[in-house]
């Protein structure tokens, strides 16, 4: 299996737009985020863990060849509106995309796509999709992962981690991760988290509340995304413990 982070950056990326502070303005490459997103690959079978607005661009950096299903946490702009950037991959692949998200969220996914759902005219290259909602603790199987999906909150909205094949974990925008949670998460050997800054959000995991549901967690490995421009990236690491790091964009993981 093999993850690779395509962005690790919070809803503006860094840089942010017309900021001039040290981060958005630092020529580490390091401190680059485009807006999170994650893929994972076994056998050929390609997820895609949500479609932010820097869609395009990861997938021509990244040179990816092929995508098999899109696993959404939630409609926020900067985790949906890329999907219309893999209207290309449908046509000249030809075959269509698995969508999966909540049922909660079916609603406003159908409202802010309804341009798929409810196309005015055939033609005009309109992406094709296979289209799933699901239940939270259920399995799901696609291609060779089992897709386990875990409610957590992200502020006062409930969105959706993911633990793949028993082995990673995906919690992205969390504000709070309920008991049981943890408990069917278990141990896993790769745990990707939120941690959006230093100083407390009401929406988001800060830098203490990141390490302290990372170390309930225990993972074999954990790895920090949804990074904003408050954390540099060299300075936070080094403040890190040892099994727990930053992600950067383009970062590998082989399992
Ligand atoms: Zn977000
Ligand atoms: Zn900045
Ligand atoms: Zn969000």
């Amino acid at each position: 299996m093999q993850i690779r982070f395509l962005g690790t950056g919070t809803s503006d990326g860094i840089p942010t737009f017309l900021c001039s502070c040290p981060v958005c303005t630092s020529p580490n490459p390091a401190n680059k985020r485009l807006r999170s997103s994650l893929l994972i690959t076994k056998e050929n079978y390609t997820v895609l863990f949500d479609t932010p607005p820097d869609m395009r661009y990861m997938l021509l950096r990244y040179r990816i060849p092929d995508l098999d299903a899109v696993f959404y946490t939630h409609p926020h702009y900067d985790h949906i509106a890329g999907l219309d950037d893999l209207r290309s991959h449908t046509l000249i692949n030809k075959k269509p995309l698995e969508i999966y998200i909540h049922r909660r969220f079916n609603r406003d996914f159908k409202r802010r796509f309804h341009h798929i759902f409810h196309p005015l005219q055939t033609g005009g290259g309109i992406i094709k999709i296979n289209y799933h909602n699901f239940r939270d603790y259920t399995q799901i199987k696609a291609g060779p992962f089992c897709i386990k999906t875990l409610p957590v909150w992200h502020g006062k909205l409930e969105i959706t981690a993911y633990l793949v094949n028993n082995k990673v974990a995906y919690i992205n925008d969390v504000s709070m991760i309920p008991e049981a949670v943890f408990a069917a998460l278990g141990q896993p050997e790769i745990l990707i988290l939120d941690m959006l800054r230093i100083r407390p959000h009401s929406t988001h995991f800060n830098f203490e509340q990141a390490l302290d549901a990372a170390r309930k967690i225990g993972a074999g490995k954990t790895y920090f995304t949804h990074i904003a421009h408050e954390i540099e990236h060299e300075k936070v690491c080094a403040m890190l413990p040892a099994g727990m790091e930053l992600a950067r964009d383009g970062m590998v993981i082989d399992l």
